[in-house]
């Protein structure tokens, strides 16, 4: 008897009937003799409505509040499947965030998880019930309810399966794994049979939503083998595992793309010592993250600097900026929303060089600008037009054959 931790995204329990087909696929687990722990998304489409209801009601929506609100899909559709559990004749219980005791920090909005009491969900499959848990969810030490940011659910699942010790953990979803690059973008993508935890987490970074990136720190903290797989058929998915010896040989896993930053640029700063953290403390302290960071040396004494921040927080930023700009006495402060980040990755690259070279060739031959650069030992990163995104994409997953087995061979050196 195995102990299995499944999660189910808004796509597969959209509406009443899809919450009853999982149901069924999830009784069939229960009748084979496996204890069923179930993490449920809320229907597809309602944590962006709940964003808009807020939205229309206050500037800035308080976090604590949205918490409340944004936590409240989740609870539709955990009492919607176990109640088609039940009809399917099996004992179900839903359980929300707090009910299981899924503790987390304070930072309403993107809590991080704690800890996690596993002995109710124990209690609970030990009278042969299917636990139904809410995703993305969580309470605080003073019982306020908080959420994990957005995709939060994968999170929910890969921690519930390491704090239950399960023997695996399957991220049900509409498509069937982690492919080599967005197949809703490329059709030419291909499934990926296994992939290592790091480069998981490297694809989730740059923007390969299939799997939320503190999901993968669960599963690689706790060794946790993650399945990725469609809720729509029976095939085999993806599985997320450790390093294997083969994988080296991969020179580049895939190519991914980040709509969710925006770029900002302050022009002619005085170029002297300290100024870097005269301008990213104010940054840091309004709680922005920076993710890019690029300084040009300019003839003289001044310099430009351009950096990216979450697009959620452009407004945020730039009103921290300007005012940063006029205390250094920068001369111009711009910005853009429509950036996009793509990247290509892969533990291969480690080993190899011109693979950059390659990616600006790529990109040169389509006309896409390449407006900020960043490299690490297993990917490149380039921000471009947003409106590029798709033709990079597609020309960079064909420029390294992306669509068959690639082998590390010498043509890239
Ligand atoms: P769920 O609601 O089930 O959590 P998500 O929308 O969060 O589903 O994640 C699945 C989506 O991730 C796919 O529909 C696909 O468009 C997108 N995606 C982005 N990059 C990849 C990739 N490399 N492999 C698979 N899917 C990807
Ligand atoms: N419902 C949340 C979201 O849309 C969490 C999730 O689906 O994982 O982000
Ligand atoms: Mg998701």
């Amino acid at each position: 008897m195995a102990l299995i931790v499944q999660k189910f995204g808004g796509t597969s329990v959209a509406n009443p009937e899809k919450i009853k087909a999982v149901a069924d696929k999830v009784v069939d687990y229960h009748r084979l003799g496996n204890q069923m722990v179930i993490v449920l998304s809320a229907m597809a489409g309602e944590t962006n409505r709940f964003i808009e209801l807020a939205a229309q009601v206050q500037e800035f929506p308080d976090a604590r509040e949205m918490d409340v609100i944004l936590s409240s899909g989740e609870q539709v559709t955990v009492a919607l499947c176990a109640m088609a559990i039940k009809e399917d004749g099996v004992d179900a219980v839903s359980l929300l965030g707090d009910q299981v005791k899924i503790r987390t920090d304070t930072s309403h909005t993107r809590a991080r998880i704690e800890d996690i009491d596993t002995e109710l969900i124990k209690k609970h499959l030990k009278d042969g019930k299917i636990v139904v848990v809410a995703g993305f969810q969580g309470v605080t030490d003073y019982n306020d309810i908080t959420t994990l940011g957005r995709g939060g659910s994968d999170t929910t699942a890969v921690a519930l399966a390491a704090a239950l010790q399960a023997d695996k953990c399957e991220i049900f979803t509409d498509v069937e794994g982690v492919y080599t690059t967005d197949p809703n973008i490329h059709s030419g993508a291909r499934k990926i049979d296994r992939i290592s935890y790091d480069e998981m987490l490297e694809l989730a970074s740059l923007g390969a939503k299939v799997l939320d990136i503190r999901s993968v720190s669960f599963a690689k903290r706790y060794n946790v083998p993650v399945h990725v797989r469609s809720t729509f058929t029976d095939k085999e998915g993806t599985w997320v595992v450790e390093e294997e010896k083969e994988m080296e040989s991969m020179l580049v896993s895939g190519v991914t793309y980040n709509k969710n930053e925006a770029r900002i640029t302050i022009s002619k700063v005085p170029d002297t010592p300290g100024i870097a953290s005269k301008i990213f403390t104010p940054i840091s302290n309004a709680e922005i993250i920076v993710d890019m960071i690029i300084q040009n040396t300019r003839a003289g004494a001044l310099t430009d600097m351009t950096f990216t921040v979450p697009r959620l927080d452009y407004d945020r930023a730039m009103e921290v900026v300007k005012k940063v700009a006029d205390d250094v006495g920068a001369e111009r402060v711009d910005g853009s929303r429509e950036i996009t980040k793509v990247s290509v990755v892969g533990v291969g690259m480690r080993n190899h060089s011109g693979i950059a070279t390659t990616i600006f060739q790529v990109l040169a031959r389509e006309g896409i600008n390449i407006s900020m650069i960043s490299t690490s030992e297993i990917k490149v990163s380039c921000v471009i037009d947003e409106k590029y995104t798709e033709l990079a994409v597609r020309a960079l997953h064909d420029a390294f054959a992306l669509d068959k087995d690639n082998v590390t061979d010498d043509s890239h050196e």
